[in-house]
């Protein structure tokens, strides 16, 4: 079978918390633990169709290895390494703004927590790996069209400096899944895969809220505990420990912070999560489930990708930073119990807003190519987003083409293609020449080298982004066979901030014919 995979586990979330000792029917609620032992549903033929060097070599996999049949095995669940033990976690959440209940990792299993040379610990989970005992009545698989989607925007995150979970392999199952996709009125069904995906911890809001929701203190107190001493150890080593409230305050103040800076980031590089539920929100502020995502391409701040949200689209782009608000305050209502006056968690979420309002201003700052935000310059900002989703401006091509506008004297020019309809673009044209003035009047002012200002504006505005029909084309490519689409992407990705000669067609607008194709523009959360 090839080379092992050399692999070390420390499984402590099995070790140190409460899970279910039944192996009972699966449509059922699991009260009182926190994980079911769950093994992955082997099948037909596993295939590697891709991977990431960096996160095998993070974990210390070799080229070899990898390449073994045994590495397709073990990451579709059809072998174990030695020290995994697979489960599948238990955790509620709010969908859509209501309390759904228990959910669970309903197509998730994890494989255990790996520890890597340096020490850091990263938890391996397989997604579409066979049902578990909160699938509920699905299937607990994945279709190859979504798993390329995971694959691909978990990799492209962290080479844009996103924080995010990770994705170490993309296997085929050589098996099919029956989802929504109907051709001539009958279900099509369409090729399996599974995605290792990793983080150091795929701890939710959700997790937490299950406890609050069912009022077992003890175990809400347990996790909480839990969650600290593993995952945010520097706050306990940060002379807080045994200081119980304070501790939890701490605690829940830099979950907040952190996913401001995630959301910030988010808004930076035009990326719409699509399913901000609070069973979606890491504890550790990583993007994570990458479902209906999407990619603005014009910018309009009030677009989302998900088709189950069409109505409300509680999940369009520019209401992200407010979404998350109000999924920390679920957190906060989740955790009350602890304290004996809860309203010490308020300052969490004011760190919440100061965090978002620092990070923002510093996009601002980088991605207008000034040395420093000031209020003025955040009022700048807001006229540009307004123009732009008037015009009908490409985002991404808008603001990589804003370090070509000379400052001596500005032009429309190197923003022209970044105009998606002629008539918009000569109707907005003086709004978009006074814009342009104003702003290089601003740059003026600074006196930075105009080298260093570009490189630091070329720095926070990529040239690359995984744009939906890109995705699109890459996984077409791929449900025929041919995986070649997958790997260029993934490459082309790995430098988003880089000029890369010869990858233009990676670059360019959407083209028209992508506007409302399904997957390019629509997809659902089934997917
Ligand atoms: P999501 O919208 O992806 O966050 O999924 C919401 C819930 O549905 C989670 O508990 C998932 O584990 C579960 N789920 C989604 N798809 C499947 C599936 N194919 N089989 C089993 N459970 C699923
Ligand atoms: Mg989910
Ligand atoms: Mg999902």
């Amino acid at each position: 079978h090839g080379a092992p995979v050399n692999l070390h586990f420390d499984n402590r979330f099995l070790r140190e918390l409460p899970g279910d000792p039944e192996t009972g029917p699966r449509v059922r609620q699991v009260e009182g633990a926190l994980w079911s032992r769950v093994a992955p549903t082997p099948v037909a033929a596993p295939r590697l169709l891709a991977h990431s060097a960096e996160m095998a070599r993070t974990l210390g996999i070799g080229e070899a290895e990898i390449h073994a049949q045994r590495f397709a095995d073990v990451f579709a669940g059809n072998a174990l390494v030695p020290g995994m033990e697979p489960y599948a976690a238990n955790y509620g959440g709010h969908q859509f703004g209501h309390w759904a209940g228990q959910l669970g990792d309903g197509r998730a299993i994890s494989l255990g927590e790996a520890i890597a040379h340096g020490g850091e610990r990263w938890e391996l989970q397989l997604k579409g790996a066979g049902p578990t005992p909160y699938s509920r009545t699905a299937d607990g698989r994945a279709v190859l069209r979504s798993s390329i989607r995971e694959f691909l925007c978990s990799e492209a995150m962290h080479h844009l400096g996103v924080p995010t979970t990770r994705a170490l392999s993309l296997v085929a199952t050589g098996e099919a899944v029956v989802r929504d996709m109907f051709y001539d009125g009958h279900p099509r069904p369409e090729p399996g895969a599974i995605v290792c995906r990793v983080a150091p911890s795929f701890l939710r809001v959700g997790n937490f809220e299950l406890p609050y929701a069912r009022n077992d203190l003890p175990l809400l107190r347990q996790l909480v505990e839990f969650c600290i001493r593993r995952d945010f150890t520097h706050i306990e080593g940060g002379g807080l420990e045994g200081a119980g409230e304070a501790l939890y305050a701490a605690w829940f103040a830099e979950v907040c912070t952190r996913t401001a800076v995630m959301v910030a980031h988010w808004m930076r590089v035009g990326f719409v999560h699509g399913v901000m539920n609070t069973d979606n929100m890491s504890i550790l502020g990583l993007t994570i489930d990458y479902g209906p995502y999407g990619w603005i391409d014009n910018y309009d701040p009030d677009w989302t990708p998900n088709t189950t949200d069409a109505q409300g689209r509680r999940y369009r782009f520019g209401w992200q930073p407010k979404i998350a608000y109000w999924n920390l305050t679920r957190l906060a209502h989740a955790i009350s119990p602890l304290f004996a006056d809860p309203q010490v968690l308020n300052a969490g979420l004011q760190a919440y807003a100061d965090a978002y309002t620092r990070e923002d201003r510093d996009s601002i700052a980088r991605k207008l190519g000034l040395a420093a935000c000031r209020d003025a310059d955040v009022e700048l900002a807001k006229e540009l987003h307004v123009l732009l989703a008037d015009a009908e401006v490409d985002m991404t091509l808008f603001f990589r083409a804003l370090a070509d506008v000379d400052v001596a004297v500005p032009t429309l020019a190197p923003v022209a293609h970044a105009f998606y309809d002629d008539d918009k673009r000569e109707a907005s044209a003086p709004a978009f020449g006074d814009w342009l003035a104003r702003h290089a009047a601003r740059v003026r002012e600074d006196a930075v080298d105009p080298a260093a200002r570009r490189q630091r504006m070329n720095a926070a505005n990529p040239k690359y982004v995984l744009r939906n029909y890109l995705a699109q084309q890459a996984i077409d490519r791929a449900e025929q066979g041919d995986i070649a689409g997958v790997h260029e992407l993934l490459e082309v990705m790995r430098r988003p901030y880089d000029e890369q000669p010869g990858r233009e067609a990676f670059a360019q607008p959407r083209p028209d014919w992508a506007r409302q194709k399904a997957g390019c523009s629509m997809l659902s959360c089934s997917s």
